[in-house]
């Protein structure tokens, strides 16, 4: 798929997504937050559902959680419009309570639909229910800062992380964010390296040579590839 038919395919799914009515969500709600960012991005993050703000203004991670979000991506010298920010639900649940499994479950061809037209290789996961999705039966507290082959979707791995929240109602645990996040570039060339075709055999990379392998088969469209160093 070109840059241009993930553009419009995404745009189509989030046009669905503002109209939906196939949970109870939808009562509560401002705006559907569909997601937003790069459509030919290799990373794709993954939040629990819209909050207060984002309700308000239909986009993803624009409130207090949304402000370090963007630090924490800035903080490896990449820019939020270079991945693709979305949710688990796509409409906020009131007063901020847990989603519930029927509209995770309700909600999931959505996110499934956007993970088919982006194809990236990583998934970052903030917060427990984006863990539960992509590593379930894992715990957040032992998963944060690892990766692990996404279940469901063998050509993407999936790096968990915490959920910004946890840094913004507790200050002191913005370290474990910074240096979970300072782990996603290493992750991404790990996942990268996955999904190289078998064969023919890449030439070794001599010793020492911190050249990131690109230019795939699966990836070889992809005109605009994150700096990695
Ligand atoms: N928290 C989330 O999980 N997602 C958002 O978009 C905002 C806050
Ligand atoms: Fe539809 Fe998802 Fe919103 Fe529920 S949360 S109404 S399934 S878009």
């Amino acid at each position: 798929m070109t840059d241009a038919e993930r553009r419009v395919a995404l745009e189509a799914i989030g046009a669905e997504v503002r109209v939906c009515t196939r949970c109870r969500l939808h009562e509560g709600r401002t705006h559907a937050v569909p997601g937003e960012g790069s459509p030919d991005t290799e990373v794709l993050f993954v939040g629990e559902g819209p909050g207060r703000d984002e309700d308000a203004q239909g986009r993803p991670f624009v409130g207090e959680s949304g402000k370090l979000l963007t630090r924490l991506i800035e903080s490896l010298g990449w820019g939020r419009d270079e991945v693709f920010i979305t949710n688990v639900v796509k409409c906020r649940p009131p007063g901020n309570r847990d989603p519930q499994p029927d509209e995770i479950a309700a909600c999931a061809p959505y996110l499934e639909r956007q993970l088919a037209v982006l194809d990236p290789a990583l998934i970052v996961t903030l917060g427990r229910f984006s863990l539960g999705a992509f590593r379930p039966g894992e715990r957040i507290g032992q998963a944060h800062g690892t990766s692990r082959p996404a279940v469901g979707h063998p050509e993407a791995a999936a790096f968990a992380m915490y959920h910004p929240a946890y840094a913004v109602r507790d200050r002191s645990n913005e370290p474990i964010l910074f240096d979970d996040m300072a782990g996603v570039p290493a992750a991404l060339v790990e996942a990268r390296r996955r999904r190289l075709p078998l064969a023919p055999e890449p030439e070794p990379e001599p010793v020492g040579n911190l050249q990131v392998p690109d230019g795939t088969a699966t990836d070889a469209d992809r005109t605009d590839q994150i700096q990695l160093f």
